[in-house]
């Protein structure tokens, strides 16, 4: 059954309580197209080859990560830009985009999904002083080598990561937040990780990681956030009974 539009933005909207961050772009409905949906492509980059494998789908609606109208991108509608939101507005296909409360909800959010798929107990909010912060910080169930902990993220995530430290060294307690949180290595140092997990690397963070003595692994920032929007896809076709399909368009970073 088709839902109307405003209802699914209204219970995205509170269930990932939108109101409480503060973040670099809108969170909510991007872009309104038609005002019932009935089949929703998700995905993690609203890319154009995102629009095109979603008009190819007839969706009524794209769920996304990573939006549009970021803080301090050029206003101008034009080039890129232009080609994006005329494909949306002539195919009449809302953009629903959840940046930094997809990364944080307990639950469906980024950094909860890729701690459950790689098995961590006893999760916590990495800063804890801040509701919004993003970043976890858990345990294995067990001691276990950083060679095969690496493996398990190569098997999840379909790429080899990216490390710093001896692979033959054991770990237990890891710190992770998705994305592009390299900068987070410091809190992870703070909060006595063993391992410190994120998306992207920076020249710096190999040397912090070196002479903290804190492993690190960069597992590509589109990778580790490719779960956020496909759990809540799930849970928006169970709740509206929508049709649902996560889309992965491959990005190397
Ligand atoms: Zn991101």
């Amino acid at each position: 059954m088709p839902v109307p539009l405003q209802d699914l933005v209204r219970h995205i909207d509170q269930l990932l309580d939108v109101a409480r961050f503060r973040d670099y772009c809108p969170n909510g409905l991007q872009v309104e197209g038609r005002a019932r949906v009935h089949r929703l492509v998700s995905g993690v980059t609203a890319c154009q080859a995102l629009l095109e494998a979603a008009v190819e789908q007839r969706a009524d609606a794209i769920l996304v990560h990573h939006g549009y109208f970021w803080r301090g991108e050029a206003e101008p509608v034009v080039g890129m830009k232009r080609r994006r939101l005329a494909t949306l507005l002539e195919h009449d296909i809302s953009l629903l985009a959840y940046h930094l409360p997809l990364d944080a909800h307990p639950e469906l959010g980024n950094n909860a999904r890729l701690g459950a798929l790689l098995g961590m107990i006893d999760v916590q909010r990495l800063d804890p002083g801040d509701a919004t912060a993003v970043g976890n910080i858990g345990h294995l169930s067990a001691p276990r080598k950083v060679v095969d902990v690496l493996g398990d993220i190569a098997q999840l995530t379909g790429r080899t990561p990216l490390h710093v430290g001896n692979p033959e060294q054991s770990v237990r307690r890891i710190a992770w937040c998705t994305g592009a949180a390299q900068s987070y290595i410091g809190q992870a140092v703070t909060a006595g990780a063993d391992l410190y997990l994120t998306g992207e690397a920076s020249e710096p963070t190999v040397h912090i990681a070196r002479e903290e003595g804190i492993h690190f692994v960069a597992a590509g920032h589109h990778a580790t956030e490719r779960y956020g929007v496909q759990a809540l896809g799930e849970h928006l076709a169970a709740e509206f009974g929508l049709e649902h399909r996560f889309i992965d368009i491959d990005n190397p970073v």
